[in-house]
């Protein structure tokens, strides 16, 4: 589409609609309002925009869609646990389908962490994990460790736990002094040494010995875990380094630090195994999943632990709750419907296995793009992959939401964050969708000066 004509979609758009009282999330307002994109309709793999444009939907709605979108068994099931039971609360009262979906995640979980505490989001999840940290501890009668560990570059949700712990300066620069007794080991991103690897990078694994100077600072017997995404999503597909994550765990180990595995975008087949513990062979204490969950349909998060974390916490000393801790809508009938049908497409299709099938035909397109004007690194593994641009003089992120906005007037989107462009289509996604989406990427990396 021209810069007229998309110019003339976005006035008509404005004309439409009113955009007024609508606060969008992570959006910058001023700019999108000026400039909007809408979609109205998904179906498999394409999104269609309020103009009627078809855009291919290179990152499953935001790393979620996983089996693709418009999914008929999942509305189904939705539509059939509406008019069976819209709610019911999960405090002191159960359903079958939160005890089924909690068993049928056990079941495909790394083995030992068959405990499964829903929430709502993966925000909400973060929150649970941490929490569950701390009470397992205390439990145990050491309530002194309070202190967590997180990672420069770490996203995990916008609440006040996860943004605590989580290490982009834009999500906390507004927000004041957050959860006390935070440290953050180094990010893991080596643009020179580790340019252009595909699959896991070779330097950069002793980064994890940096939680043995936290340990040394603070005593071990202070702090309650340490949490990290197996792979960095947000802040651009950061993998890591190989001997990275077992080292975290051998430390871990030695000093009873819980492992916190946030995999809110790895878990459910992203990098071609359920989780990404498996697809690595680290497996943490506890780990955390949301999106993938319900393939995006229905919002749901849940922590999952090992099953001696859960009963150290059921044999603590003090209540008849065990686990202050909770939602109005944890275990929500509705998203249980979702997450048991999306657990179904997701086996009867075979979809993880076939993102290790395919994972190799998409890291060839994607590292064909080294070369391409401003690309300074490609990362990638499973069906997820960043690009990292060269940054502008005139502004952090900007080249890369030209990019971005001009891929989506061509009909793929994209997500961008900062210098990167990410891209993680549904497991659906064929071969030569693989193609448009790397040749639209290329197209506009060559248009954006
Ligand atoms: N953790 C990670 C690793 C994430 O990527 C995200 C969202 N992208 C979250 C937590 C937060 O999830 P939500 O937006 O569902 O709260």
């Amino acid at each position: 589409m021209s810069h007229k004509s998309s110019q003339n979609a976005a006035a008509s758009l404005s004309n439409e609609l009113d955009m007024s009282a609508y606060w969008m999330p992570f959006t910058a307002n001023r700019q999108f309002k000026a400039n909007p994109r809408v979609l109205v309709e998904a179906q498999g793999m394409h999104y269609t925009a309020m103009d009627g444009r078809k855009v291919l939907d290179g990152v499953a709605g935001l790393w979620c869609v996983n089996a693709g979108h418009g999914r008929r068994e999942i509305a189904e099931a939705v539509e059939r646990q509406l008019l069976t039971m819209d709610y019911a609360t999960a405090f002191q009262i159960g359903h079958p389908g939160a005890f089924e979906l909690a068993a049928r995640i056990a079941r495909i979980a790394p083995v030992g962490l068959d405990r499964v505490f829903f929430a709502n989001s993966g925000s909400e999840a973060v929150e649970s994990a941490l929490k569950i940290a701390l009470a397992y501890h205390h439990a145990r009668g050491q309530a002194q460790r309070t202190r967590f560990v997180g990672r420069e570059k770490g996203y995990h949700g916008c609440n006040f736990g996860g943004m605590s712990v989580g290490g982009l300066v834009n999500n906390r620069r507004a927000f004041g002094a957050l959860l006390p007794y935070v440290d953050y080991l180094p990010h893991t991103l080596d643009t020179k040494r580790n340019a252009f690897t595909k699959g896991q990078p070779e330097h950069g694994a002793e980064l994890a010995d940096a939680l043995e100077g936290i340990i040394a600072l603070h005593g071990a017997d202070t702090i309650a875990g340490v949490i990290v995404e197996p792979m960095s999503g947000s802040a651009g597909v950061i993998l890591p380094p190989k001997g990275y994550l077992e080292r975290l765990r051998a430390i871990c180990d030695r000093h009873g630090l819980l492992l916190i595995f946030d995999e809110v975008i790895t878990g459910f087949g992203r990098m071609g195994a359920a989780f990404a513990s498996q697809a690595l062979g680290v497996v943490p204490d506890i780990f955390t999943v949301a999106k993938g969950i319900t393939n995006g349909a229905i919002p749901m998060g849940a922590a999952i632990a090992k099953r001696e974390i859960h009963d150290a916490i059921m044999q603590g000393p003090e209540h008849v709750i065990e686990l202050f801790h909770g939602y109005t809508y944890s275990g929500h009938p509705v998203a249980c419907a979702a997450g048991l049908a999306t657990l179904d497409i997701y086996e009867s299709e075979g979809l993880f296995e076939r993102a290790a099938a395919l994972a190799p035909v998409w890291e060839e397109a994607v590292h064909s793009l080294k070369g391409e004007p401003h690309v300074i690194d490609i990362r990638n593994t499973g069906i997820v992959a960043g690009v990292e641009l060269e940054p502008r003089a005139d502004g952090a992120g900007k080249r890369a939401f030209e990019v971005y906005q001009d891929c989506f007037a061509n009909g793929v989107l994209v997500r961008q964050g900062g210098e990167i462009i990410a891209l993680s289509p549904p497991l659906i996604v064929t071969e030569s969708q693989i193609g448009e989406i790397v040749d639209a990427l290329r197209a506009a990396l060559r248009r954006v000066a």
